[in-house]
């Protein structure tokens, strides 16, 4: 075997780096050790394209077993009629919906990607903004809320063919049946992006899209803390599940559209090894231990946002119903890019991002996003989040003192140092 030192030597950097620091990148977690095996195990070599008993290779049984497995524990985690976990991210998932239920130069209505939306959900820099024509919904500049019956108004004006509910930086619980209702009245398809909160989705601690929405779409290595990866979902059969435009639509219509809107329409081989490694973290999520881990990343992030309120930062919405915050430095003089820069030299991962109604650029921006699902698989208590918030907020009323970032970054390593990286 050829050696490859440079490249494990830098794995074992990244190692190192994730172990010492503090991880509040509300995207990111830490997966199990079996997790972990089964995303490096042998089942990378295998092609399986097509599906648990449709396959287009020889030498599948295997691998449809797994794939199975996976499948019928999405099933049961969500409650849900129908799971494809092929989509390689939660991008291709998207990809994969709008493939299978829209047509090019089709209306999309999404959340703004400024105000906490993703870029699949129509930013003109995105496939989504240029194969469709999307248009958006924000919060509002005062509460930092959705308002139902703006999004209403915003929908009648454009009529469009498919609505998105969900976000990637926002804190508050989303109302499914609400966006239903809106999209009934207009006839729009509806998809449900959870990509963020799925963990709190799975164990209930936030509203339910399945039994509202047409199709649920998620990753699964962010709250949900398995391999890196996508996931579509659709809930019960209703009688008229799409409105106006797909009047004889049924499950197994709807079902058919997303596994060739996948393969053949947006992928080729599936990963088995990460099919694998999803099965196991789905199983991982569906053990009564997994509730426990989310009850308390949820406390850990109320705990985190009423302690940077107490220090007089601004908290957009002024709250969290879930794992994350946004941050609005403006108050503080500091700038997103900057406040990420210093942060990440006392060894604390955040990133930067825009905050709503933000006059800065997306490079620079106005506010930092916290999360703590990383933070709590390290084991991370209430009473750690404290010393965490007080860390960050001297390091951000210092971050042009080295010597200030220095000592921080020594606390940070402290606290970190008997944290095991893996999660129990
Ligand atoms: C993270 C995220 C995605 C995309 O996931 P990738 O795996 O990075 O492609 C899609 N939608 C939302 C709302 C997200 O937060």
């Amino acid at each position: 075997m050829i050696q490859d030192n440079k490249i494990f030597d830098l794995i074992n950097k990244e190692r190192k780096r994730q172990t010492v620091g503090i991880e509040l990148i509300a995207s990111e977690n830490f997966v199990s050790e079996n997790v972990l095996n089964a995303c490096g195990s042998v089942l990378t070599n295998k092609y399986a394209e097509g599906y648990p008993e449709k396959r287009y290779y020889g030498g599948c049984e295997v691998v449809d077993e797994i794939e199975t497995l996976a499948i019928e524990r999405a099933k049961k985690l969500f409650g849900a009629e129908y799971a494809n976990v092929q989509p390689h991210s939660g991008s291709q998932a998207n990809a994969s919906v709008f493939h299978a239920f829209l047509n090019p130069g089709d209306k999309l209505l999404g959340f703004d990607l400024s105000h906490g939306g993703h870029l699949t959900h129509g930013s003109s820099v995105n496939f989504s903004g240029k194969i469709y024509k999307s248009s958006f919904y924000g919060v509002e500049r005062e509460s930092g809320l959705l308002n139902y019956e703006n999004i209403l108004k915003i929908a009648k004006k454009e009529k469009p063919n498919m609505i998105i509910a969900g976000a990637s930086a926002y804190s508050r619980d989303i109302n499914f049946e609400k966006f239903r209702e809106i999209a009934d009245e207009v006839g729009a398809f509806l998809l449900a992006d959870i990509s963020h909160p799925s963990g709190l989705i799975a164990k209930k601690f936030l509203s339910d899209p399945m039994p509202h929405c047409h199709v649920v779409t998620t990753t699964t290595h962010k709250t949900l803390r398995g391999a890196r990866g996508g996931l579509i979902m659709i809930g019960k059969d209703y009688e008229n599940p799409f409105g106006l435009k797909f009047k004889n639509g049924n499950l197994k219509m709807m079902s058919k559209l997303v596994d060739l809107a996948v393969f053949p329409g947006n992928q080729g081989g599936p990963l088995e090894h990460v099919i694998a490694a999803k099965a196991i973290g789905f199983g991982e999520a569906l053990d009564d231990s997994f509730y426990n881990y989310i009850e308390r990343v949820k406390n850990n992030a109320s705990t985190m946002c009423n302690e940077f309120i107490s220090r007089g930062y601004n908290v957009v919405s002024n709250g969290t119903d879930n794992h994350l915050m946004l941050i609005d430095l403006r108050n503080k003089n500091i700038t997103g890019k900057d406040a990420e820069s210093a942060l990440v030299k006392a060894d604390i991962t955040a990133n930067k991002n825009m905050v709503p109604y933000d006059d800065k650029s997306p490079f620079i921006t106005s506010g930092i996003r916290f999360g703590t699902p990383a933070i709590t698989t390290r084991g991370l208590v209430e009473s750690d989040i404290k010393n965490v918030v007080e860390m960050i907020d001297k390091v951000i009323l210092n971050h042009d003192n080295e010597s200030v970032l220095n000592e921080v970054k020594k606390d940070v390593n402290q606290m970190m140092s008997d944290r095991p990286l893996f999660n129990p």
